[in-house]
C-alpha cells in the first residue's frame, strides 16, 4: 500500500511521544560501570532524522552520553567498509546469540565464530580487524573518523567514562582472551580490547545518533552532510545485524512489538533504522533487566504506533512536506 506521511505529522508524533513517555518510571542506570550509575536518570531526548536531512529533536538531544553498545553498529560498518560483507560473515558471523551482550557462554557454544559484531565478543573481534593492523593510533583514527562521518559531526571520548570502564572491564578481558584461544582476535589482544573500551566511552548526542540511523536508512548517504559514507550494498547487511540482535535476548520481543530494527547501549541510548524512511534515536539512562533503556523503548514504540509504521508492514512510505 502507498502511504503518505507529512513532516507535520512526524513532528507531532515525536512531540506527543516525548510528552507521553517523559514521566515513565522504572529501570535503573547501569551500575557495573561506576560512571554510568551517576548520570541524571531524568535526562530524556528523542530525535528523528528524515532522508532529506530534516530533523526533529525534542528534550535532551544535545546531551553527550556514553554511546556504549551502540558503537558496535558504527564499527561493524567500518569493518564492512574495509573487508566487505562476506569476510565479516566469515570472520565474525551474523547470528543472534539469544544471550546477554557480555555472555561468555555464547562464545563457548559457538566457538567457531563470535556470532555477531553487535555483542561484546564480536565487537572486540571487529576492533581487532580494523585496519591499519598493529597501529593502535591509526586504528583509533579509523574508528573515530567513521563515527564522525556517520553522525555528521565529531565525537570525543568521555575521559572519566573511559577510565571507569577500563578499571572495571574484567568480564570483557575474559572474553578477549577466550576469543584469542579460538583464533578470533586478529590483532594484539590488549590493543583490541582497549579500542573496544574506548569506542564504548565516546560521548554522543541523541541528535547525532539519529543522523547515523538515517545514514543507514538512506543506504549509506548521510542526509545532513550529503557524504556517501558506505556502499549502498552494505545497508541491508547492517540493518540485518541490528534486527537480529540489537536488544540481545529480548530482540524478538522488541521487533515484534515496535516494528523497527534498533540497537541499544547501556548508556541509555537507542538507535532505530527504518530503511528508506527515517532514522530515530532516543536516550534515557534507566535500563530494563536486559540493559535496554526503558523510556527510549517506550518513546520509539510510541512514534512508530502513532505513524502506523513498521519495517514489515509492506507499505511504500513517502514523506511529504
Ligand atoms: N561497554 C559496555 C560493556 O562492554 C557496553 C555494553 C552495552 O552497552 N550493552 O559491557
Amino acid at each position: 500500500m502507498d502511504k503518505k506521511i507529512s513532516k507535520a505529522q512526524i513532528r507531532s508524533a515525536v512531540e506527543e511521544a516525548y510528552a507521553e513517555c517523559k514521566d515513565i518510571t522504572g529501570g535503573h542506570n547501569a551500575d557495573y560501570i561506576p560512571f554510568l550509575a551517576n548520570i541524571n536518570p531524568n535526562l530524556f531526548g528523542l530525535s528523528v532524522t528524515l532522508l532529506d536531512g530534516t530533523t526533529v529533536n525534542v528534550g535532551d538531544t544535545e546531551y553527550k552520553f556514553g554511546i556504549e553498545s551502540v558503537s558496535k553498529v558504527l564499527t561493524a560498518i567500518l569493518v564492512l567498509r574495509q573487508y566487505g560483507a562476506e569476510a565479516v560473515l566469515k570472520q565474525i558471523g551474523a547470528d543472534a546469540t539469544g544471550l546477554p551482550f557480555n555472555s561468555i557462554f555464547a562464545i563457548l557454544l559457538e566457538k567457531d565464530h563470535p556470532s555477531t559484531p553487535l555483542v561484546n565478543a564480536g565487537a572486540i573481534t571487529a576492533c581487532s580487524m580494523v585496519e591499519p593492523k598493529g597501529d593502535s593510533w591509526g586504528k583509533w583514527e579509523a574508528i573515530i573518523n567513521n563515527f564522525t562521518a556517520l553522525c555528521g559531526s565529531p565525537a570525543q571520548v568521555i575521559d572519566e567514562l573511559y577510565k571507569s570502564e577500563s578499571d572495571t572491564n574484567f568480564n570483557n578481558r575474559s572474553i578477549a582472551w577466550l576469543l584469542k584461544t579460538y583464533n578470533r582476535i586478529y590483532d594484539d589482544v590488549p590493543m583490541s580490547l582497549d579500542l573496544y573500551t574506548r569506542q564504548c566511552s565516546v560521548g554522543i548526542t541523541a541528535s547525532q545518533l539519529s543522523i547515523c540511523a538515517a545514514t543507514i536508512a538512506n543506504k549509506g548517504l548521510n542526509p545532513v552532510t550529503k557524504e556517501q559514507v558506505f556502499d549502498a550494498v552494505l545497508a541491508p547487511k547492517i540493518t540485518t545485524l541490528i534486527s537480529t540482535v540489537g536488544f540481545y535476548q529480548t530482540t524478538g520481543d522488541w521487533l515484534y512489538t515496535s516494528g523497527i530494527p534498533a540497537k541499544s547501549g547501556v548508556g541509555g541510548g537507542v538507535l532505530g533504522v527504518l530503511p528508506g524512511v527515517m532514522g530515530i534515536s532516543a536516550f534515557a539512562p534507566p535500563l530494563d533487566e536486559a540493559g535496554n533503556s526503558v523510556k527510549a523503548q517506550a518513546a520509539i514504540k510510541a512514534v512508530m504506533k502513532k505513524l502506523e509504521l513498521g519495517v514489515f508492514n509492506g507499505d511504500r512510505v513517502t514523506i511529504i512536506d
